[in-house]
C-alpha cells in the first residue's frame, strides 16, 4: 500500500487500526520528498524528524525553530522564536510540520515565479506554473508529498493554485482562522486555509485551525462546527453569476465547469441565474486596497530588527510598495484609496443581494488552466487579470471553495464555490455532494 495515497480521513483511521505506525508514515512521505524535491522545488525546508501526521507550511506562516522566509532573500536568516496559532493548534490534534513550502515573495503573484527561491513547478506538466501565490502549498498535496497542507488565501492564493493543481483548497471567511503569526501581506483580505486531498478533509482542517485565540483581533467565534446541514442538493439554489462566464474565460475551461454546474443540476440543486455587477472593478479596486496595506505591512522589514536590509526585496515587492507608498499620500489617498474602499463596498453589497436568491455561487476559479513557465512574467497586467473570479471574495470577506471537477489537455479545472460569510458548512456540504458523486479528485499526476 502507498500510504501517501491515503487522504487525512483514511490516514487517522489507518493510524488507530494500526495498520501501520507513525514512524512509517513520515518515511513513505519523507522518501516521496527526497525522490520528487529537486524536480518539483516544493520544499524549502524538510523536517527529518517528525512524528505526528505529516502538513506542509506555507513558508509564510512561522514555524518555531523552523527558518520562516516568506520567499523573500530578506529574511533568508530568519528562525522565529514560536509558532504561529495555527501551527500550534496542529500539533494538538498530533499533526507535525514536515516542511515548509515555496511560494511568491510575500505572497504576491499567481504563478510561483515571484519566488525568491525559484519557481514550483506543475506536479501536472513540470513545463507550466503551479499558480500561485501558494504554489509548493498545493503542488505538495497534488504530488502527495504530505497529508494536507496550509495556505494564504488574499486574492486567491488558495483557491487558483488549488485549481491548476487539481487539489482542493478552501480560503475561509474573514475571521475564522487566526493569523497570528502569519507575516501579513494585506491584513483587510488575508485568511489562511488548508489544501487536502478531497473535501471531507477540509472540513476535519478547518474544525482545527479555526475559532479565536485572542491574539488577532479580528478573529472570533467559536472554532467550526461541522453541522453538514443537508445529504443532497433539493431544495439548494445555486447561482451562476454571468459576470463569470465573460470575455477572457478559455472556452475548454468553460465546458468543463459548465458539465460540472449541470452534474449538480443532476444531484438535484436548482440552478438560478444571478448578477455580480461590480466585478469587473474589482481588480483595479484591489490593486489599491492590496498595495496600500503593502506598503504599511512591509515597512517593519528594516534590517534592524530581523533579516536583511529593504535593497533584497524583489521586484514584485517594490513595485506594489510603491504603488501603495503613492495611493496612501497626501493629496491622493481620497482619489484612489477611499474611492477603492467604497468600490470594495459595492462589491461585498452584489454578494450581499445575490445570497438573498442563492444558498452557493459557483463558477470558475481561474480563467485558464496552468500556463507555461515565463508566460506572463513580464506582462503583471496580464498576471493580474487571472485572478478576476478569486478577488472578489476576498474584498467581501466570504468564503470560497475550489475542488477538482474535469481537465483540459491534461491539466487539471476548479470548481469555485462561494458561500455566504461563515457558509463554510453550506460551501463544504455542496462540495462534498459533488465529490461523492465524481472521481476528479482521485485522478493523480503521473511522476
Ligand atoms: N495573485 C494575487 C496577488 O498577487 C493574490 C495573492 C494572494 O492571495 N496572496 O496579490
Amino acid at each position: 500500500m502507498d500510504l501517501t495515497k491515503l487522504s487525512l480521513k483514511q490516514t487517522i483511521k489507518a493510524l488507530e487500526d494500526k495498520q501501520f505506525s507513525k514512524q512509517e508514515l513520515n518515511r513513505a512521505y519523507l522518501s516521496k520528498i527526497d525522490t520528487l524535491n529537486s524536480k518539483l522545488n516544493v520544499f524549502l525546508e524538510v523536517e527529518k524528524n517528525t512524528l505526528g501526521i505529516p502538513a506542509a507550511i506555507k513558508d509564510i506562516i512561522i514555524t518555531q525553530n523552523i527558518k520562516t522566509t516568506a520567499g523573500s532573500k530578506i529574511l533568508s536568516n530568519f528562525l522565529p522564536p514560536y509558532n504561529a496559532t495555527v501551527i500550534g493548534r496542529l500539533l494538538e490534534k498530533g499533526c507535525s510540520v514536515i516542511g515548509k513550502t515555496n511560494h511568491d515573495e510575500f505572497a504576491m503573484g499567481s504563478s510561483g515565479e515571484n519566488s525568491a527561491y525559484g519557481v514550483t513547478k506543475n506536479p501536472w506538466n513540470l513545463k507550466k506554473v503551479p499558480g500561485g501565490s501558494s504554489s509548493g502549498s498545493a503542488a505538495a498535496v497534488a504530488a502527495d508529498m504530505c497529508v494536507f497542507s496550509l495556505g494564504t488565501d488574499t486574492g486567491g492564493s488558495i483557491r487558483q493554485p488549488a485549481s491548476l493543481c487539481g487539489v482542493v483548497g478552501l480560503k475561509t471567511s474573514y475571521g475564522r482562522v487566526s493569523r497570528y503569526g502569519a507575516i501579513a501581506l494585506s491584513s483587510s483580505l488575508d485568511q489562511i486555509g488548508p489544501f487536502t486531498k478531497t473535501v471531507e478533509d477540509a472540513r476535519t482542517i478547518l474544525e482545527w485551525i479555526s475559532g479565536e485565540d485572542g491574539l488577532d483581533a479580528n478573529c472570533h467565534g467559536k472554532p467550526f462546527q461541522p453541522q453538514k446541514s443537508f445529504k443532497n442538493l433539493s431544495g439548494i439554489k445555486i447561482g451562476v453569476p454571468k459576470e463569470y462566464f465573460g470575455k477572457g474565460l478559455d472556452k475548454g475551461v468553460e465546458k468543463v465547469i459548465r458539465e460540472a454546474i449541470k452534474k449538480l443540476e443532476e444531484l438535484g440543486g436548482e440552478i438560478v441565474e444571478v448578477s455580480l455587477p461590480h466585478t469587473e472593478y474589482a481588480i483595479a479596486a484591489y490593486y489599491i486596497i492590496l498595495p496600500s496595506e503593502v506598503s504599511s505591512n512591509l515597512a517593519k522589514f528594516d534590517g534592524i530588527r530581523f533579516g536583511f536590509d529593504r535593497s533584497k526585496f524583489g521586484a514584485e515587492a517594490k513595485r506594489r510598495i510603491m504603488l501603495g507608498t503613492f495611493t496612501l499620500s497626501a493629496g491622493y489617498f481620497d482619489d484612489y484609496f477611499i474611492k477603492a474602499a467604497k468600490v470594495r463596498t459595492l462589491i461585498k453589497q452584489d454578494f450581499e443581494k445575490a445570497f438573498e436568491k442563492v444558498d452557493v455561487i459557483v463558477g470558475p476559479v481561474s480563467p485558464t488552466v496552468a500556463w507555461d513557465i515565463g508566460e506572463k512574467f513580464d506582462d503583471p497586467l496580464a498576471m493580474y487579470l487571472s485572478d478576476a473570479y478569486t478577488i472578489p471574495a476576498n474584498l467581501a470577506g466570504i468564503c470560497g471553495l475550489s475542488l477538482p471537477c474535469g481537465f483540459v489537455e491534461g491539466l487539471p479545472v476548479g470548481l469555485q464555490i462561494l458561500g455566504k460569510y461563515w457558509g463554510e458548512d453550506t460551501i463544504l456540504s455542496v462540495g462534498e455532494i459533488y465529490e461523492q458523486a465524481t472521481d476528479w479528485h482521485k485522478e493523480k499526476p503521473k511522476l
